[in-house]
């Protein structure tokens, strides 16, 4: 992007080199095996990503949505699966620690999250509560220094390989009476009580969660009971807009891989390059990802400068999966029968970055809120 600094550009050649070492040759291996690349996660901790947005104090980086979201495009390139476990983690579970928690709380967690001696995640969707998570059930009943918690969070991202759990469950009767939690691994009547297998996404562990009666102390409580609403919401923003990174890396992996192979594959004595609609299939293509990184990068600079809302977050959240849902189809037809099969990896891109349309919010979320704030006055009459 044009106005990427030279520390942009230099993070944008680490992660690309290391996405390329250390992701990209074991994609298909965990894909298919459905397993986690839990030494290229670690690795992330020695490169420093693993708190990019984090407070510098305790390790972070301090740095904002444009280089999380050079991170999630080079990763998502390589391995859109490991990429979302990258995002649970740094973006669902660090950057809200160091956004919301307390310092006692944050200098308890956060150096080894960072670090990557312990894996995050973020438990927000229930079984019955999903595109409604705000009448999520999982409940936190006071009893004297203590809550007791009980009920299921479901697709939780890392959920077996997470140390800590950082939680959001009902803490009063009205809609909104949220309170966030950050809970360990080893508390008694919390158990990984499921492992969630999927169509897409594979090499990102899925599971369901089970908390009975599970005794938390009020320290482990974030911010104020009832008061998390408002930091549910606006992480959502910054979680929408770097997950779009994936399905723009995933979108640069197809144009590559088609440019590639119509110079390969010969029909009629011509590479396929020669024909026409080959041709439009990768411009068009082309031409809808640099679309696609101006939108997204220019939405980046925005929040990092404070002056973009959650509606701008939804549409690049709704624009850019669908399209990249298309090019990952298209870039099938153009491989033929070769695309089809799991000799190639488009089959794969187009699984995973269908999950874009659906987790974080889904296509029809994004439309909502999209349409809610422009037709405000007009649903009215
Ligand atoms: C692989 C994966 C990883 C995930 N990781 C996490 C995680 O780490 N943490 C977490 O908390 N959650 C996670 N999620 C959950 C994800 O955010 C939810 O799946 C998503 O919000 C949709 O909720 P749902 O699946 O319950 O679908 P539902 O809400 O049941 O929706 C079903 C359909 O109805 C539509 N719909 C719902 N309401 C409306 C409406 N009012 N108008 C029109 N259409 C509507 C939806 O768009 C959808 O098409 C993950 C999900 C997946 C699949």
């Amino acid at each position: 992007m044009w106005f990427f600094t030279d520390e942009q550009k230099e993070l944008q050649n680490v992660c690309r080199s290391f996405a390329e070492k250390e992701i990209a040759p074991y994609a298909e291996k965990h894909d298919h095996d459905e397993t986690f690349n839990i030494e290229a996660f670690k690795k992330m901790g020695e490169l420093g990503l693993l708190g990019i947005t984090a407070d510098p104090k305790y390790g972070g980086a301090g740095l904002g949505a444009i280089e999380a979201t050079i991170v999630m495009e080079e990763f998502g390139k390589a391995c859109a699966g490991l990429t979302l476990s990258y995002l649970a983690h740094s973006m669902l579970c660090v950057n809200n620690i160091s956004t919301n928690a307390s310092e006692e709380q944050k200098a308890k967690y956060l150096p080894k999250l960072i670090s990557g001696e312990q894996i995050g995640c973020m438990a927000m969707s229930e079984p019955g509560y999903g595109s409604d998570a705000v009448g999520m059930q999982c409940k936190a009943v006071k009893d004297g220094k203590n809550y007791v918690i009980t009920g299921n969070k479901m697709w939780i991202t890392n959920a077996q390989y997470a140390d800590v759990i950082y939680l959001y469950a009902r803490t009063g009767k009205e809609k909104k009476a949220l309170t966030t939690f950050i809970l360990e691994k080893d508390t008694k009547g919390f158990s990984v009580s499921k492992e969630i297998h999927k169509m897409g996404m594979r090499g990102s562990p899925t599971g369901e969660l089970t908390f009975e009666n599970c005794i938390v102390p009020e320290s482990q409580r974030v911010g104020e009971e009832g008061s998390s609403i408002h930091h549910m919401m606006k992480n959502l923003d910054i979680e929408r807009i770097t997950i779009s990174g994936i399905s723009l890396g995933i979108a640069e992996a197809c144009v590559q891989q088609c440019i590639k192979y119509s110079g390969e594959r010969k029909q009629f004595e011509q590479t396929l390059a020669n024909f026409q609609l080959i041709q439009k299939m990768i411009a068009e293509m082309s031409a809808e990802t640099t679309m696609m990184r101006h939108f997204l990068y220019s939405t980046c600079k925005e929040y990092d400068l404070g002056i973009q809302d959650n509606v701008q977050a939804a549409k690049v959240k709704l624009q850019l999966p669908k399209m990249v849902t298309k090019i990952a189809l298209d870039a099938i037809q153009l491989h033929g029968g070769y695309g089809y099969s799991r000799e190639f990896p488009l089959e794969k891109y187009m699984r995973d970055n269908k999950l874009m349309e659906i987790g974080a919010g889904t296509n029809e979320v994004m439309i909502m809120i999209i349409a809610k704030n422009l037709l405000k006055e007009a649903m009215r009459g």
